[in-house]
């Protein structure tokens, strides 16, 4: 074991505080005690541009796309789904993968910030994002119209530090779904992460080699990360470690009849193996 649970993972933590009223954020802000920052609001408020820049730099989104391969593509046209919302845009990774294959997309994020970085990305590739502003807790507030697919990859449902707001989530994903709908989410391993520890080769898991993500404290409730770059720049991301079975219990609580689990894009594997899962729940 590497660590045990509710313990700092590198001695003190970094606390980085805002102190002036600047119009633009830069730093990231966890006030006094980062460790007590476990709010599903916060997400916004840790994507600062300068995170966001840095990271969409440094990942290289050809070696992305590589390791990933066809997983995607395969699932969705394996079930004749042909339209897709991506709820967990970030800066356009998956929305832009998914548009190249001949899908229609919508990009969905509740991060102008994000979204603006995607469409511009996006651009850059000769390609049109149909955008929309919304918060996983009040998506269909903001999108309307029923999917064949949605996608919310990246570790992004780690957000929610909530239970009802996992389920609030979960239950505006199903009903932005047609009646046959699937829905596609990834998570880390965090059940290896509480169980046994964090394997320094997980470092540097699909974000290339030059940025490095390791947990900096971890409990039941909380598992901080600290990203470094080439630069000696540091930021972190407090996410809620969700369980492996847990989520699976949830989405079939919500309604989803079945729930098929991956690790690493593989249909079996060893439970500590696998730095991601990914879930695919199937409406009907
Ligand atoms: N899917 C992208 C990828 O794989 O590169 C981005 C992943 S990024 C880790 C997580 C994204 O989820 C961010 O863009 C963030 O703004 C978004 N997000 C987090 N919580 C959200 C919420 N409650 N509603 C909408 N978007 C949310």
């Amino acid at each position: 074991k590497q660590f045990q649970g509710g313990q700092s993972m590198t001695g003190p933590v970094e606390t980085r505080v805002q102190t002036g009223a600047e119009p633009e954020a830069t730093k990231q802000n966890y006030g006094d005690d980062p460790l007590k920052v476990r709010q599903s609001d916060h997400y916004r408020e840790e994507y600062i541009k300068s995170f966001v820049e840095k990271w969409d730099e440094l990942i290289d989104w050809d070696a992305r796309a590589e390791s990933e391969g066809q997983f995607f593509i395969d699932i969705l046209r394996a079930r004749g789904k042909k339209s897709v919302l991506d709820v967990a845009t970030g800066t356009g990774f998956h929305s832009v993968q998914l548009l190249k294959a001949g899908f229609q997309v919508t990009s969905a994020d509740g991060s102008a910030e994000m979204l603006a970085k995607a469409f511009e990305n996006a651009r850059q590739r000769g390609l049109v994002l149909h955008t929309a502003l919304a918060d996983w807790r009040a998506l269909n507030r903001d999108i309307h119209g029923r999917y064949d697919a949605i996608i919310c990859l990246g570790n992004s449902f780690t957000h929610l530090h909530d239970e009802n707001d996992r389920r609030r989530a979960l239950a505006e994903f199903y009903s932005a779904l047609k009646h046959d709908g699937i829905l596609i989410m990834d998570q880390r391993n965090y059940d290896a992460i509480l169980d046994v520890g964090f394997d320094s080769k997980h470092k540097y898991y699909y974000c290339g080699d030059q940025v490095s993500a390791a947990p900096e404290y971890v409990d039941d409730s909380l598992a901080r990360f600290r990203y470094e770059f080439p630069d000696s720049s540091v930021y972190h991301l407090n996410m809620f470690p969700l369980r492996k079975n847990y989520v699976r219990g949830l989405m079939t609580e919500i309604g989803f009849q079945r729930v098929r689990t991956y690790g690493d894009f593989q249909e079996t594997h060893n439970d500590h193996d696998p730095d991601f899962f990914i879930h695919v729940a199937e409406k009907s």
